[in-house]
């Protein structure tokens, strides 16, 4: 019976298991060609702003146009190109894209704005970072000055001797280097002040509840004190409202990105909301 039993549980789980294998699978076949056709993966555009008013430029968000699905966010298909190992392909292909998109806006009368580009460990770790950040650069033909990348606190922490140096590298190209999602991550002081970084981003968690929250909103003073004191910017990630704008104004934040200015808005938008704007 014990047999029979086993036997049974094995037919009724061994299809799920099966399709979720297969599910993978197909998945990462399906990243993988959209990664070489690269009309599937498209960049979305958010805005960031100083607190006095001046547009900063925008951060690359990808998206994945996929033929029958739609539009899939980031979180529904990243960790799966993580696993695949698709990562270091799929932030080249976006910082290409952005590339040629900060051009365009630079040529069309915007020439002050930047780019800010996501970078995940997977390619912080590559060989030839330096030298493939350079070319896509150069190939776009914008100044290394123009694009910022940001990095998770886990590539500064892990071994931070060999990233502090692959940090320097790229700074000296004349890239800007930022730290996203901050206060998520296992940084720790002593090695932050050892990053050549020039801006923090406030994860959106500790912006959300600001203005109620008053952990929050110690947490957001003291990553603004202590940035500042290492001379390091601060940019708040999620604002919203107007209340929470005015609440980081007083704390000294330096600048900021969330819905409140814009949503990440396709590249094809950009032009109108970019005339929106007094200049
Ligand atoms: P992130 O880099 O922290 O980007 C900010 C995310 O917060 C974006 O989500 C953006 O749409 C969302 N957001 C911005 N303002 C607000 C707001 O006011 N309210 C709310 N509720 N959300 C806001 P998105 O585009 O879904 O991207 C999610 C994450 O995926 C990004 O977080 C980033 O970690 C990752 N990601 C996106 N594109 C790339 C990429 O090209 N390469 C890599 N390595 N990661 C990427
Ligand atoms: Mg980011
Ligand atoms: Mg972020
Ligand atoms: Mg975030």
């Amino acid at each position: 019976a014990a047999k029979a039993a086993g036997k049974n549980h094995f037919m009724r789980y061994a299809p799920e298991m099966r399709t979720r294998t297969e599910l993978r699978l197909l998945l990462e076949h399906a990243l993988r060609s959209a990664l070489d056709a690269e009309d599937q993966l498209q960049v979305h555009y958010q805005a960031q702003q100083n607190l006095d008013g001046s547009l900063i430029g925008f951060e690359a968000l990808v998206r994945w146009q996929h033929p029958q699905l739609g539009l899939i966010s980031p979180a529904q298909f990243l960790p799966a190109a993580e696993e695949a190992g698709l990562m270091a392909a799929l932030d080249e292909s976006v910082l290409r894209m952005a590339c040629a998109e900060l051009r365009r806006w630079r040529e069309s009368g915007w020439p002050q704005l930047r780019v800010a580009v996501n970078l995940s460990n997977q390619s912080f770790r590559r060989e030839d970072l330096v030298d493939m950040a350079a070319r896509a650069i150069a190939e776009a033909g914008v100044p290394p000055s123009s694009v910022e990348l940001e990095l998770t606190e886990d590539i500064v922490m892990e071994n931070v001797g060999s990233a502090v140096n692959t940090m320097d590298r790229l700074c000296a190209l004349g890239i800007h280097l930022s730290i996203d999602d901050f206060g998520t991550g296992y940084s720790s002081l002593s090695q932050l002040k050892r990053c050549p970084i020039e801006l923090l981003k406030i994860d959106r968690s500790f912006i959300t509840d600001v203005i109620h929250d008053e952990s929050d909103h110690a947490i957001t003073n003291a990553i603004i004190a202590l940035a500042h004191k290492l001379g390091i910017k601060v940019l708040a990630e999620g604002v919203e409202t107007q209340a929470q704008f005015d609440l980081l104004r007083q704390s000294g934040c330096d600048a900021i990105q969330g819905y409140l200015l814009s949503k990440p808005l396709p590249a094809d938008a950009l032009p109108a909301w970019l005339a929106a704007r007094p200049r």
